[in-house]
């Protein structure tokens, strides 16, 4: 993976900390390694080379202009490099700015305490081009794609859904998958769904494209169903929709069309967007609820709203923010947050979803945290729906590892 990173800079304004950064850039083979002591070296340097580093790694406590003035300047500039950001100050003021570039737009590959150590750059590093870098991530082939495009492809059929399975936490048993959308090429690429949602949402095809992912989810839910596998259905909504008065009216048609149990579909709605939303959101969100389906509060913690405003709208599922699972075995901060998160909702009777749970250890966090279902790469990426069978097969047989907390072996 770190082959397709040929170049970084560092900017840090310790000599000694610079030096023990390019030793592990080496060890890990990169090419070009840049170093500015400083954010307006940085700049320069920035300005300077024919093309960007693929990574920034950013120290935050610098004399003049700090890491977090550099950041905006580079996000003011528009210069979206991937960025690591790097300190010895205490990990909530580390987070608070891993947050912050988020909010930017930009992409964080990791925030970390210095030193730094190869294991967590080599983490890092692997990161990129991972699903989350195609949204500003400077990809060297990036498919451009128009609205005409788009509409061709939604009217030919081209965007379908794969599915992510959610499974239980405590023993491992696939409940449900998340239908998440894709756009592949004929070459063989794929364009992700936070390049072409967006696409779709400014341009009025959002509504077709969530009725088209939602058709094929529900016909696939329906196929399994006949099969004697039985599992739910989460499918994104576009806040765009919550003002869409047809809405509930078609989701409900497809229910009776495949003929499906209202409760075997979930709505993830994002927190973010019903800040913006709420009057509108109500309605819509009340009256799918009242035709029995399950509504979920996607990206829980990257918003602003507190579990007391969410607990007024009908949601049945709290879906926590990967940012709050993945590594918080050993982040004292994410621990609590997600500790906390999971005690209330289990209080409030919400089933709790955890997404990206990437490793052996964020799932057992889950299971000591009591969290009912989890998602993730540890599991199983998205796959098509034929190919879901098959990896159930092979799942199966590792059960038992996952219930008692174990890595399952490779077959
Ligand atoms: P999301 O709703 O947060 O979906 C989860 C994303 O996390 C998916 O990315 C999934 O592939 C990725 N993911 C799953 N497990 C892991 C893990 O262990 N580690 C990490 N790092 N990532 C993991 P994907 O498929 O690229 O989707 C990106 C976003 O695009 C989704 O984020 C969702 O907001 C949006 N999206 C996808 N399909 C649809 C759709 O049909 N309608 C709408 N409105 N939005 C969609
Ligand atoms: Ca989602
Ligand atoms: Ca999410």
């Amino acid at each position: 993976m770190t082959q397709q990173i040929d170049s970084i800079l560092i900017v840090d304004d310790s000599a000694v900390q610079r030096q023990h950064s390019v030793a592990l850039c080496r060890e890990l083979g990169l090419g070009c390694i840049y170093e500015a002591a400083n954010g307006v070296e940085a700049l320069e340097t920035l300005a300077h080379l024919p093309f960007p580093p693929r990574v920034l790694v950013i120290d935050l406590e610098m004399p003049g202009m700090d890491g977090v003035e550099l950041i905006q300047l580079l996000a003011q500039r528009n210069l979206h490099v991937p960025l690591i950001v790097a300190s010895s100050r205490e990990s909530a003021l580390i987070s608070s700015v891993e947050t912050m570039v988020r909010a930017l737009g930009m992409q964080v590959l990791a925030a970390l305490q210095k030193p730094l150590n190869l294991p967590q750059l080599a983490a890092a590093l692997q990161r990129y081009g991972g699903p989350a870098a195609t949204a500003a991530g400077p990809r060297r082939k990036e498919a451009e794609f128009g609205v005409a495009q788009l509409q061709a492809a939604l009217e030919q059929d081209q965007i379908v859904a794969h599915y992510q399975p959610k499974v239980d936490v405590r023993t491992g048993v696939i409940k449900g998958v998340e239908a998440l959308a894709r756009w592949p090429l004929a070459d063989g690429s794929m364009i992700p769904p936070d390049r072409f949602i967006p696409v779709a949402e400014q341009h009025g095809l959002i509504h077709a494209l969530t009725m088209k992912i939602a058709g094929q989810a529900c016909g696939q839910i329906a196929r399994w169903n006949k099969h004697g596998l039985r599992l739910s259905v989460a499918i994104n909504l576009s806040p765009v929709l919550l003002d869409s008065p047809d809405f509930v009216g078609e989701a409900a048609e497809l229910l009776e069309h495949h003929a499906l149990g209202s409760d075997q579909v979930v709505w993830e709605i994002t927190e973010s967007s019903l800040v913006a939303n709420l009057g509108a959101a109500l309605g819509i969100l009340a009256r799918l609820r009242l035709k029995g389906f399950g509504l979920s509060i996607d990206d829980y913690g990257t918003g602003f709203s507190s579990m007391q405003q969410l607990v007024r709208i009908p949601f049945t599922e709290l879906k926590i923010d990967r940012s709050f699972v993945h590594g918080a075995a050993d982040r004292h901060h994410l621990r609590v947050i997600l500790q906390s998160a999971l005690d209330m909702a289990n209080r409030l009777s919400l089933v709790t979803v955890a997404e990206g749970v990437e490793t052996i250890e964020d799932w057992r966090l889950l299971q000591d945290f009591g969290c009912t279902l989890g998602q993730g790469y540890l599991i199983a990426k998205a796959m098509s729906g034929d190919e879901l069978p098959i990896w159930l097969r092979r799942h199966t047989q590792h059960l038992r590892a996952l219930r008692e907390g174990r890595m399952p072996s490779k077959p």
